[in-house]
């Protein structure tokens, strides 16, 4: 299995550390607001890869934190005129239902920051004592150049960088010795969160909260470290030298890095305010069909640009699959218990190469795309090859064998039939007569009906409203 490593430019073959184990740690969002379709790219694209492995048979440590603590996170809650923990644990609790409804699984461990305050206290000290931290008016720095391999993921000179700081020189850190040290831990201010250090009362850097969580739940040494491409220089960078200045071993083995979701080719991000949110794209479309457009849409390493026709096209595709499946659902279902024929044993061993093709597209860096476009040949060869007189068991493998596919990328087989939006309507104008007419027995079940198919109803005053879940 091929990889693309940031840290060297290029393709490696995979090896873990541990045979069939995985120890993998993908930074998580800071929780100040509900997740955004970019920050829900990284989500599903390490998902996927976390779902190959395991299809592969390894077994998958996967650790991904909830930076809660945070400035955006303060702003917010004094806005409000509530606890930062407050809005911390709302978003967290937002992200974690976004993400059930993406299939994201559940990772091994989701660490919080504010709980690991001690085991960053704790590196940050042990920094101290190796001479590559240092203390000033109640502030941690991370002496960067006592780290002779700083800039080795982002390819950044140290020289360079320097004369770039001279210029900037940000208000409150004139008293570090070098304009390149970045701060570990950081007195509070008023009205802030804040937890007592040998140093002062205060809070975490963000970069030594990854290094710790890390550190605990997969040991000093993992095998593969990801986020967003954004993430690279300072925050991975930061990492690593924090990390293996302290534990005096390499970090992470592999990096990887997605490309940003963009719209009108311009990134999307909070600050610029060019943003849609998971919810609001998940009112408009199922919510499988986002995920199936960033598998689909691009390599996970290019850009992906968010339209309104790429999510029509991705949803017309997905319905392509999602109609073949439910067919042989059906033919298994009612279909012929006889014998496999020899023609429907060809069509197995073609099913089985396309397979194989699948895998193969999947081994090179994860092409999604590609390995999609593997399942579309398929579906284009059971249309042809199976119908009601197919022998059942023939149908039954091919499903299974499509369906495990599927499963990789997330994408629930036919168990969910897809529902049109001119059927859900007409249900609920049929639930609205039997309400008219008295009839909750029966609209309560038009409810469940639609319930059972992921589709919400809200009694509003303007009427009913529905959202897929
Ligand atoms: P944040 O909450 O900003 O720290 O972001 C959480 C994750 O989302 C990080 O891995 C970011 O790199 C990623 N991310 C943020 N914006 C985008 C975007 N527009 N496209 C892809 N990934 C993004
Ligand atoms: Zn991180």
């Amino acid at each position: 299995m091929k990889i693309y490593n940031t840290l060297t430019r290029q393709k490696e073959e995979f090896v873990p550390m541990e045979e069939g184990k995985v120890r993998m740690y993908v930074c998580g969002p800071t929780v100040y607001n509900y997740i955004h379709i970019g920050n829900a790219r990284p989500m599903i694209v390490f998902d996927t890869v976390r779902r190959y492995f395991e299809y592969k048979g390894y077994q998958v440590n996967y650790v991904s934190n909830f930076t809660d603590v945070d400035d955006k996170i303060i702003k917010k809650a004094i806005e409000e005129g509530v606890e930062a923990e407050e809005i911390s644990e709302r978003y967290i609790q937002a992200v974690k239902e976004d993400m059930e409804a993406l299939n994201i699984k559940p990772a091994t461990k989701n660490p919080k920051a504010t709980e690991e305050i001690d085991g960053m206290i704790e590196m940050i000290q042990k920094l101290i004592e190796k001479n590559h931290a240092y203390e000033k008016n109640g502030s941690v720095y991370f002496r960067t150049r006592s780290f002779p391999e700083y800039g080795k993921l982002s390819k950044k000179n140290i020289d360079d960088l320097e004369a770039g700081h001279r210029d900037i020189k940000v208000a409150g850190e004139e008293e570090k010795e070098d304009s390149l040290d970045f701060v570990l831990w950081k007195p509070k201010k008023e009205g802030e969160p804040a937890w007592k250090s040998p140093w002062c009362e205060g809070r975490p850097g963000w970069h030594i909260e990854c290094s710790v969580m890390s550190r605990k739940y997969l040991g000093e040494q993992i095998d593969i470290h990801a986020g967003g491409e954004d993430l690279i220089f300072p925050h991975h960078e930061n990492e690593i030298a924090q990390s293996e200045a302290a534990n005096g071993t390499e970090f992470s083995r592999y990096w990887m890095h997605n490309g940003f979701l963009n719209i009108n080719n311009k990134k999307m991000s909070k600050s610029e305010g060019n943003f849609f949110t998971v919810r609001e794209i998940g009112e408009k479309y199922p919510y499988e069909v986002l995920r199936f457009f960033m598998l689909s849409g691009a390599h996970y390493r290019m850009p992906l640009n968010f339209s309104q026709d790429l999510m029509e096209s991705a949803k017309s595709s997905l319905g392509r699959i999602k109609i073949a499946m439910e067919r042989l659902e059906d033919i298994v279902e009612k279909g012929n218990p006889g014998e496999v024929s020899k023609e429907e044993q060809k069509t197995l061993e073609t099913l089985q190469k396309h397979v194989k093709r699948f895998e193969t597209a999947m081994e090179d860096d994860f092409n999604t795309a590609d390995a999609i476009s593997v399942i579309f040949e398929m579906v284009k060869l059971i249309n042809i090859a199976f119908d009601m007189e197919s022998s059942k068991t023939a149908v039954e493998q091919a499903k299974n064998m499509i369906s495990q596919l599927l499963d990789v990328l997330g994408i629930k087989a036919a168990k969910e039939k897809v529902i049109l939006d001119a059927e859900i309507e007409s249900l609920i104008a049929e639930r609205q007569e039997a309400r008219k007419n008295k009839n909750f027995a029966k609209a309560d079940e038009i409810r469940d009906i639609l319930l059972e198919k992921g589709i919400i109803l809200k009694d509003t005053r303007e009427g009913v409203k529905w959202t897929r879940a």
